[in-house]
């Protein structure tokens, strides 16, 4: 399912309602360093259900809300939502009422996240899912982060075998074994 359409409200730089219309073909992002490129794919990482706030280059989640400028004061929100093509009707049964999905995250500072998808409240877990199925979730190997490539290049054996592990979605594992070692 094509993305056409991302629109960001009170994440990170974008403290105004921001709307990016993506057409088929080759999208690029150009602009000065410290402009809201990364952001921009990050709130697209976001949407589709990314749990680790480190990963959004933050120290909690809520780092994703609009922090305020010397000219602005803070949010308390954001929300992102991303349009998805359904036109093909190749969405999980339970979405699949439109031309469009439709999904949306927001935060509410200090009390986590809600999704929506095509309006009706949805489980995180649901999104991730939509997002896993169409192979293009948060933690697609296709969504390659800033700097990851110079780090695969010079990390540490030990390092470079948790990157990989991350890509082959495994590292899950070593956490639920540490887990059942401590029992
Ligand atoms: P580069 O070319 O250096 O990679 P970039 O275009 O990717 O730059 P980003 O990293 O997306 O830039 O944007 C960084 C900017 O976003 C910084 O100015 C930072 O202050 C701002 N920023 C990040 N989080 C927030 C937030 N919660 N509220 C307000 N501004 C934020
Ligand atoms: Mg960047």
């Amino acid at each position: 399912m094509q993305i056409t359409r991302l629109k960001l409200l009170g994440f990170k730089s974008f403290v105004e309602p921001t709307e990016l219309l993506i057409e088929p073909g080759l999208t690029g992002v150009v602009g000065p360093n410290g402009c809201g490129k990364s952001n921009l794919l990050e709130a697209l990482r976001w949407v589709m259900g990314e749990t680790s706030y480190k990963s959004m280059r933050g120290s909690a989640m809520d780092d994703v809300i609009f922090s305020g400028t010397d000219s602005r004061p803070s949010r308390d929100t954001a929300e992102v939502t991303v349009y998805l093509d359904n036109s093909a009707r190749r969405a999980p049964a339970a979405f699949n009422d439109n031309d469009t999905v439709e999904i949306t995250r927001k935060i509410v500072r200090e009390s986590g996240s809600t999704y929506k998808v095509n309006g009706r409240e949805a489980r995180a877990r649901d999104v991730q899912l939509l997002f896993a199925d169409a192979a293009t979730g948060a933690r697609s190997q296709a969504l390659v982060q800033q700097g990851r490539i110079g780090e695969i290049v010079s990390a540490k054996p030990q390092q470079r075998r948790r990157i990989l592990e991350d890509a082959a979605g495994i590292a899950g594992l070593h956490g639920r074994r540490h887990e059942a070692e401590l029992r």
